[in-house]
């Protein structure tokens, strides 16, 4: 008997529907949407819509038993192609696993089953007066598992912190398939916290079920500016003060001259020619207005001059807009963003070796857009996006943004940052996990063999082997 099946005998589930593998094949990555148009997608041989924790137990028991690669997937809005199952197998699709558990409005958490919407949830947790304060711009398409799995972060994680920050527990399926429970709480002294093992994992070590968040109140109150800075330079030192005095604006997102000009100023329909603040504060009423007004004292010492804060309430209500026609790009276009994080003290060296890198690339049409937007205490996130408008004519693509992808990710490393802040790894980065991390990869790699003996689980990334 075969695996398929096997899976069928245990999970009435199972699809081998060309059209439902073929939507498994891609993610939102470039390289997975080119191979679909080139008629070369990496096609699953099933898919299984699981409905239970049993249905994922099941298959990744039988997945074990076979040797055959699992790959889960969420709502399929990666961008790194951490979804795709390069290795063919059977994709876990868990969208279909979607209610919200419990809220418990005392403790401020809600458990959600691994596949519910993002936008969903915001929904119903704002007719109660609450929110999950995670906010990635890919809310309308991911889940919230994806969230986890992805090592996600949103666009108020200044405030609130990045997915890691904001998950309390998991219910987690093993690759042997077991069903397992983190600690219900994120803090006590009961051994290591297993949680963390599994946010980033990117469906290497089993499949998250069900998830347990952090929720906030809605805001009570929201201030929005904007402020031009004269330099790069000044702009991050005084952001990294206010950063380590405390004050935590909700969005900070810095914008270099060519990003201000060719990003933000068309999406909020005002020119803008140098380097660029957009500052959310939110929350109490007091305690936003005194973060905010600190702020933009500490802004206008650098040489700051305040713009007019409709434009960042504009940004705001249009920010999805940035994802959607005519914005956001199609094929044949070539786009990607290589998303570093560094410390202060490394940050501007990070950004203008990227700069540097990709320079050359100028000659087969290569543009770069880039800002800060994720800060923390003791460094920031660099957004590097590059774009080629049309790569009709170019010689090989694929190869061509491969290229483009080594030539950054080397800059980063030489430059002393991390190449990734929290898009994740999945196919792009794989490659470099093992340098990123040192002799601490061979650490990693024993994890995952004590927990995927068979090698199963999401082949290829992470710098994990690419074979079962
Ligand atoms: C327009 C756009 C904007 C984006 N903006 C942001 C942003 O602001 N911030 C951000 O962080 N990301 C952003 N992303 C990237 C992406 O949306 C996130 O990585 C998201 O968290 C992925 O969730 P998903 O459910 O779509 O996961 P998928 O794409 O389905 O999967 C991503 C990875 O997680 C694994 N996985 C998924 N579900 C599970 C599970 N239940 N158990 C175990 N493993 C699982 C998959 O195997 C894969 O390795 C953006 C993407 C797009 C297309």
């Amino acid at each position: 008997m075969t695996f398929i099946d096997d899976l069928r005998n245990a999970i009435g589930t199972v699809s081998t529907d060309a059209a439902d593998r073929a939507r498994c094949a891609r993610d939102w990555s470039w390289p997975s949407l080119y191979a679909e148009q080139q008629g070369r997608p990496a096609l699953p041989d099933a898919v299984v819509h699981a409905g239970s924790d049993e249905d994922v137990a099941a298959t990744l028991r039988l997945a074990s038993e076979h040797g055959v690669p699992v790959v889960p997937r969420g709502g399929g809005s990666g961008v790194m192609g951490a979804a795709v199952p390069h290795a063919g197998g059977v994709v876990v699709d868990v969208s279909g696993m979607d209610r919200i558990v419990e809220i418990d409005e005392a403790s401020l958490t809600a458990t959600v089953e691994a596949g519910h919407n993002g936008r969903a949830f915001e929904r119903a947790l704002n007719e109660r007066g609450l929110c999950f304060p995670h906010y990635p711009a890919s809310a309308e398409w991911a889940s919230v598992g994806g969230y986890v799995a992805a090592r996600g972060s949103g666009v108020l994680s200044s405030r609130y912190g990045k997915i890691e920050d904001l998950v309390v527990s998991l219910r987690v399926v093993t690759p042997t398939g077991e069903v397992i429970d983190t600690l219900p709480v994120p803090r006590h002294a009961v051994g290591p916290e297993l949680t963390q093992l599994f946010v980033g994992a990117e469906g290497t070590l089993g499949v998250i079920t069900r998830v347990t968040v952090k929720l906030v109140p809605l805001p009570e109150h929201r201030r929005f500016e904007a402020v031009a800075i004269p330099s790069l330079e000044r702009g991050i030192d005084a952001l990294r003060a206010v950063m380590q005095r405390g004050i935590r604006p909700a969005v900070i997102r810095f914008y270099d001259a060519e990003a201000s000009s060719g990003s933000l100023s068309p999406v909020v329909g005002r020119p803008l020619d140098g380097p660029t603040a957009l500052l959310m504060f939110e929350g109490d009423m007091a305690v936003a207005d005194a973060e905010a007004d600190s702020t933009l004292r500490s802004l206008a010492a650098a040489g700051g001059s305040a713009l007019d804060p409709e434009l960042c309430r504009t940004w705001w209500d249009r920010r999805y807009d940035f994802y959607h026609p005519p914005h956001y790009p199609t094929l044949p276009a070539m786009w990607g963003t290589i998303d570093a994080v560094a410390p202060y003290g490394r940050i501007l060296d990070v950004y203008h070796a990227i700069r540097a890198a990709l320079e050359p690339f100028g000659e087969q049409g290569l543009r770069l857009r880039t800002h800060f937007s994720h800060w923390y205490e003791w460094g920031t996130m660099v957004y590097p996006r590059f774009m080629i408008d049309d790569t009709t004519g170019l010689d090989d693509p694929l190869a061509l943004y491969k290229r483009i992808w080594q030539s950054g990710v080397e800059a980063i490393l030489e430059a002393g940052g991390v190449i990734n802040d929290h898009h994740g790894v999945g196919s792009t980065l794989s490659p470099y996990v093992e340098r990123q991390w040192g002799p601490a990869h061979a650490t990693l790699t024993r994890i995952k063999r004590a927990l995927d003996p068979a090698g199963v689980m999401n082949p290829g990334k992470l710098g994990f082997a690419t074979d079962p």
